[in-house]
Parts: structure tokens; C-alpha cells; sequence
């Protein structure tokens, strides 16, 4: 391929689909190659899909986009052995438009997505890996795919190509990442007719439900499960930090097979049959982990650039709108014809201003304070499970006295000064 590209886009998840259409709908002749397939064929997601930054990019694409359901629900669970310390929402206001969130399976949801950004002028081409950049006298210039002849060039490159991002690492933009800064997750979409997800869950038809399970779900390390509901399959996963499953010597199957045999979990998928099962690193680094997003003709987005809030299961919106905020910085390149790290400096600005710096910020220290303090995981949620049980149980005791002896058990166990330290930890890593 001989011609010049305004635009090369590596990698046709959220992020790099997010700029290719944004790019193209600007008149942009944009490239973009995708080593899977298809779009979505090896990309794995818990499959909660937020409305709110894809409607910035397709306005109301919930009416043809492939989804599962619109989220009505949202639960928590503090898990121990065998029970559960539960809260959350669940609100009719999300089952209409504009709703919230929704679920999605990705291999369905990027096909579409992908196919948008080609109607808008997009050229794609799947089973193709970029094996490098090409820099030119400091300039990212082109790529160099696995392709007879395959060296393509472009005024900017566009690194979409998700968590281990090889090609940000060849450019010196990071390091190979540290086990503490990714979590390894592993996930099966379980099929089960619809009847029986209603019945369960108690929902109707487009609805759907998503639980998150913290404690037992990871045999108390850092990290968190998750239950979610889609039109007839569930998704159910695990994962925890790479460096906790070191330390801990755990097997993620493992964890998985344990979560699906615990007695809190098991009932709901009772009956069902495996279709699929992925295996996939998340970025977890946050803020101190962010690498050089803006270099002379390249620009990083998505996961390839650490944008994901671990805390709220924050990935594939941030995705999308590190995506369309690096195609508008393209766009003003353009108009100024300058590609420099300069003339695309604009990208680092607009994501400074955006949800996506200011949240990354906010949490910078949370999953640094809760690897290195594992009590809260470990110890606090088998003891808040402990206490729900003497507390609820009906067995004669004065309510004053079960709150007294709640409360001295905890501070007996842990002492009262470690447990306010604690609790100030806690709020200091996510105030
Ligand atoms: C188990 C799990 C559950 C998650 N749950 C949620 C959730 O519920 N909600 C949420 O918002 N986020 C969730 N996330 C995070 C979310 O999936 C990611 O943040 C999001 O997919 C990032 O999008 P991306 O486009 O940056 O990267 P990706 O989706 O990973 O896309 C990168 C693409 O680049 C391609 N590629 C890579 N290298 C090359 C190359 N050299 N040449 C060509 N192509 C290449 C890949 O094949 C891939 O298609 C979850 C992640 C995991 C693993």
C-alpha cells in the first residue's frame, strides 16, 4: 500500500474505533488495522458499556446498536464464606431513555461500532499486526504491519492497540509494566434462557442487573468479581492484581471455579452452559502509571495510555473518549498543518480538562493503599459479615448491647487505635 494516510489508527477496540470515526465524519483519510479477525474478536469486557460518552460520539445509538440490556440495577456484595453484606440501586428511571449504562458483548458491540466508523469514510483491514512504527529523523512517520510490502505512512499514528501495547514501549513512551500496575482477569459468558435471568434476578425483559463481589470472591486479595446479566447469557468474572496472584499463589481458573461453586453465586447459574471463556490483563495502574501520551506524530489512547478507573469498572467510556479527544487534536494539527508534539499537544490538554485526569487523580493512591494494607479485604469484610449476622439475628439480646458487643469485638481483635487508623486510611485513598 503505497498511498498516505491523514491518519493511521492501530487497533479497532473502543478507543481506536472512537477516533477513527471521529477522524473520518472530519474528512480525515484515515486507516485503521486491527490484528484480530474481526473488531471484537479478541477483545474481552465485563460488559458494562456507559451511555454517556458513546452518545457523544453516536447520538442515540442505543436504538441500533447491538446491546444486551439497559443496567436498571447496580448491586454490591461484601462476600464471606457463606454470606453476603449487601447494598445498591436499582431505579425505573434507568430502564427508559437515555438510560445509564448497558451491557454489551463486545465481539457483537466493536463489529458494529467498527463497521459505523468505515460508513463514515474509515477504511479497515482485521488480520493484520503493526509490527512497528516508523520514525523519521524523531518522527513517527508510518507503521511497518506483517504484510508483504506492509509499510503504510500517515501524518499521525494513533496508538489504540490496548494494554500491553507494544508499539508505545518501541517508541521508549513506557516500561514493560509492573505485576502491581495490571490485573489479570478471567471470564466466562455462561448461556441461560431469558426466563430463568428474569426469574432470578427479578427483571423484566430489558432489564438487567450487575453485581460486583469483593472479599471471599478473591480469596481476600486485592481485586473484585463481578455478575453481570445480558439478554440471554451471563457474564461472570475474576480478577485480582498480577502481583497478588504471585504473592498468593493463585490460579485464576481457580478463582473462577471457586466463585461459581460458592453458595452466594452458584444458584444463579444453575442449569447454564459455558459458551465462551477469556482470559485478559486490565490496566490498574492509574494515575503514576501514565505513560508520554503525545510524541511527534503519535499520539497514545485507551488502555494503551493506562485510562482506566479500576475502582468504578471504568475502561471501555474512557476508551471512547481519549479516542474522539485525540482525533479532534488531529483535526486541529491539520488545520494548522503541524504534527509535531506541539501542533498535537492539544490532546494532552483536553484530557487534563476531561473526567478522565481529574478521576485518575482523585484515586491515585486507593489500590496502592489497599495492596499494601490487605486488612481491608482480607480481615474488615469477614468482620462487617460477622457483625450483620450478630446483629440481625433475633435471639433476645438488647439492640444497644449487640452494637456494644459488635463494637468490642472488633476493637478486641484489632485494637481501637489500628482500627481508627484504618478507617482514616481508607477515606484518605478515596476522598
Ligand atoms: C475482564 C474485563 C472486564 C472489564 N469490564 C469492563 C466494564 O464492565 N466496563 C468498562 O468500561 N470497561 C471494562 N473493562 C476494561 C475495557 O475492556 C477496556 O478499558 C477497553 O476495552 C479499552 O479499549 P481499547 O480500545 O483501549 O483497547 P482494546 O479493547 O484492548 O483494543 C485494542 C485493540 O488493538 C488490537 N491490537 C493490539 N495490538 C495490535 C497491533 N500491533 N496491530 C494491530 N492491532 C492490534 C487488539 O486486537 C484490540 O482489538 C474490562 C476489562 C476486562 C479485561
Amino acid at each position: 500500500m503505497s498511498e498516505k494516510f491523514d491518519v493511521i489508527v492501530v487497533g479497532a477496540g473502543p478507543a481506536g474505533t472512537s477516533c477513527a470515526y471521529t477522524c473520518a465524519k472530519q474528512g480525515l483519510k484515515v486507516l485503521q488495522i486491527e490484528r484480530g479477525e474481526y473488531p471484537g474478536s479478541k477483545n474481552v469486557m465485563g460488559g458494562v458499556l456507559y451511555r454517556k460518552q458513546m452518545e457523544e460520539i453516536i447520538p442515540e445509538f442505543w436504538k441500533e446498536a447491538p446491546l444486551e440490556r439497559p443496567v436498571i440495577e447496580q448491586r454490591f456484595w461484601m462476600m464471606d464464606k457463606e454470606s453476603v453484606l449487601s447494598f445498591g440501586y436499582k431505579g425505573l428511571e434507568w430502564a427508559q431513555e437515555p438510560y445509564n449504562n448497558f451491557t454489551v458483548l463486545r465481539a457483537k458491540f466493536d463489529q458494529w461500532f467498527a463497521e459505523k466508523a468505515v460508513e463514515a469514510g474509515s477504511l479497515l483491514i482485521c488480520e493484520t499486526v503493526v509490527t512497528e512504527c516508523i520514525v523519521e529523523n524523531g518522527k513517527v512517520v508510518g507503521v511497518k504491519t506483517d504484510r508483504p510490502d506492509g509499510e503504510i505512512y500517515a501524518d499521525v499514528v494513533v496508538l489504540a492497540d490496548g494494554v500491553n501495547s507494544l508499539l508505545g514501549k518501541q517508541l521508549g513512551f513506557h516500561k514493560e509494566f509492573r505485576p502491581d500496575e495490571v490485573a489479570l482477569t478471567v471470564m466466562e459468558v455462561i448461556n441461560l434462557p431469558k426466563d430463568k435471568i428474569n426469574d432470578r434476578f427479578n427483571l423484566e425483559d430489558n432489564q438487567g442487573c450487575t453485581i460486583e463481589i469483593f472479599g471471599d470472591s478473591t480469596k481476600g486479595n486485592l481485586g473484585t468479581a463481578f455478575l453481570y446479566t445480558n439478554k440471554e447469557s451471563l457474564n461472570i468474572g475474576v480478577g485480582t492484581t498480577l502481583s497478588s496472584m504471585i504473592k498468593a499463589k493463585l490460579k485464576p481458573y481457580d478463582l473462577l471455579d471457586q466463585l461459581k461453586n460458592h453458595p452466594m453465586v452458584k444458584p444463579y447459574l444453575e442449569g447454564g452452559e459455558s459458551a465462551e471463556y477469556l482470559a485478559h490483563l486490565i490496566p490498574e495502574g492509574g494515575f503514576h502509571s501514565v505513560p508520554r501520551v503525545v510524541g511527534n506524530g503519535v499520539l497514545v489512547v485507551g488502555d494503551a495510555a493506562q485510562f482506566v478507573n479500576a475502582i468504578h469498572r471504568e475502561g471501555s467510556n474512557m476508551a471512547m473518549s481519549s479516542g474522539k479527544m485525540a482525533a479532534e487534536a488531529i483535526v486541529k494539527a491539520k488545520e494548522m498543518n503541524d504534527f509535531s508534539e506541539t501542533g498535537l499537544n492539544s490532546y494532552k490538554d483536553a484530557l487534563s480538562r476531561s473526567f478522565i485526569m481529574k478521576d485518575l487523580e482523585k484515586y491515585k493512591d486507593t489500590a496502592h493503599t489497599f495492596e499494601n494494607y490487605p486488612q481491608y479485604f482480607k480481615e474488615y469484610m469477614p468482620m462487617m459479615n460477622q457483625a450483620a449476622s450478630k446483629f440481625f439475628t433475633v435471639d433476645g439480646t438488647p439492640k444497644r448491647d449487640k452494637q456494644k458487643e459488635i463494637i468490642r469485638s472488633m476493637t478486641k481483635e484489632k485494637g481501637r487505635m489500628r482500627v481508627l487508623q484504618d478507617i482514616y486510611r481508607a477515606w484518605r485513598a478515596v476522598k
